[in-house]
């Protein structure tokens, strides 16, 4: 192997996040404009073999795990021949998708016969209005749906990311702590993040991670940390203490886990960033449409990951929100 991806803060980059597209078939209020959105022309996304191209080049620099992602992956043609193509590469020991659901479950067996095994399905609420005052769009059933039909075709693990908003997806925390212990399913809850494309986070709206826990402690039963499997994984992740029932917490906000990253994205439109909340980015499309060296590519990516910075600041009066919102850069 040549050496590795590894920062000026000693972080050592094995997992690439590769977004697909940025068009998507919802419209969540954190993440997108309601209306009138400027979409990439599609020649401006890559193609499934420029995306190949580029795993095949950093695979040798130690990435071994990859998740695809958007703007929502599954409206993306044929994402099961992506699926193909990535699974097939040797060093590759993880790929996993992440999705609103509204079109999973009727690709969900696709994309496991090409390889697929993990994924994350998005639901912010199980009370069908408060899914529609998130989303602006209908598709509640199907998001419900394919959680069942992921499970059914094998996918291990499900897991369901919720957005926590304050003075919106409180009242949900405790019934997703049941569904949590009904179905075997990982709720995790992400704190909504400055990333949404109307500008309108404010810290206010954050509902904290403790007090989630706090609620589900006190709800239903106590919830336990449990060990990590994997050091760099953002989410901490708990057990009722009954035994039944996981919840994860991807506390950015409140409890930044920057110090041990170890992802980087590529954008549908083929532009590394070395963060969530990076300013700079790396024109990837280019050298790849530009008849570039795969030498040529690998020094552009090892500038980029040489240059990110500490930490995000949303914690600082000096933070500032990036351009692209969320469904532009690839969650
Ligand atoms: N469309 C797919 C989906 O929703 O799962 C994949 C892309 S989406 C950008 C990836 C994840 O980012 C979703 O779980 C979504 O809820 C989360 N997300 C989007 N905007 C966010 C924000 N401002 N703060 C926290 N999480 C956010
Ligand atoms: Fe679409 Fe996912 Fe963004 Fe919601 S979070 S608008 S589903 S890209």
């Amino acid at each position: 192997m040549s050496e590795r991806l590894i920062d000026s803060f000693g972080r050592v980059h094995n997992n690439l996040r590769i977004s697909v597209t940025d068009r998507c078939n919802i419209r969540c209020f954190y993440c997108m404009p309601a209306d009138h959105v400027q979409f990439m022309d599609r020649q401006e996304l890559l193609t499934f073999e420029e995306i190949e191209r580029f795993v095949r080049i950093v695979v040798p620099l130690g990435v071994n795990k990859l998740r695809l992602t958007g703007g929502e992956p599954l409206v993306r043609r044929d994402l099961p021949q992506l699926v193909e193509k990535l699974s097939s590469i040797s060093g590759i020991r993880d790929i996993g998708l992440t999705t609103n659901g509204i079109l999973f479950g009727e690709q969900a067996q696709a994309l496991f016969d090409a390889g697929l095994r993990r994924v994350n399905i998005s639901l912010d609420a199980l009370d069908p209005a408060v899914f529609r005052e998130v989303t602006r769009r209908e598709g509640y059933e199907k998001v419900v749906e394919s959680i069942h039909t992921a499970k059914q075709v094998g996918f291990n693990p499900v897991k369901v990311n919720a957005v926590a908003i304050r003075n919106l997806t409180e009242d949900q925390i405790v019934p997703f702590g049941h569904f949590a212990r009904d179905t075997g399913v990982e709720i995790r809850f992400i704190e909504f993040m400055p990333l949404d494309a109307d500008n309108a986070w404010e810290r206010d709206k954050v509902l904290f991670g403790h007090e989630i826990i706090e609620r589900l402690s006190s709800e239903i039963a106590p919830l336990i940390p449990i060990g990590q499997a994997d050091p760099n994984a953002p989410a901490t992740d708990f057990e009722f203490a009954d035994g039944i029932g996981r919840i994860g917490l991807i506390a950015s906000v409140s409890q930044p886990f920057c110090s041990q990253c170890n992802r980087f994205r590529i954008t549908a439109d083929g532009k590394l960033r070395n963060c969530l909340f990076s300013m700079e980015e790396t024109d990837i499309k280019s050298l790849l449409r530009g008849n570039a060296t795969d030498d040529e590519i690998i020094a552009a990516i090892r500038n980029s990951i040489a240059a990110k910075n500490e930490g995000h600041e949303i914690n600082t009066a000096s933070f500032i929100q990036p351009d692209r919102p969320m469904y532009s850069i690839g969650g």
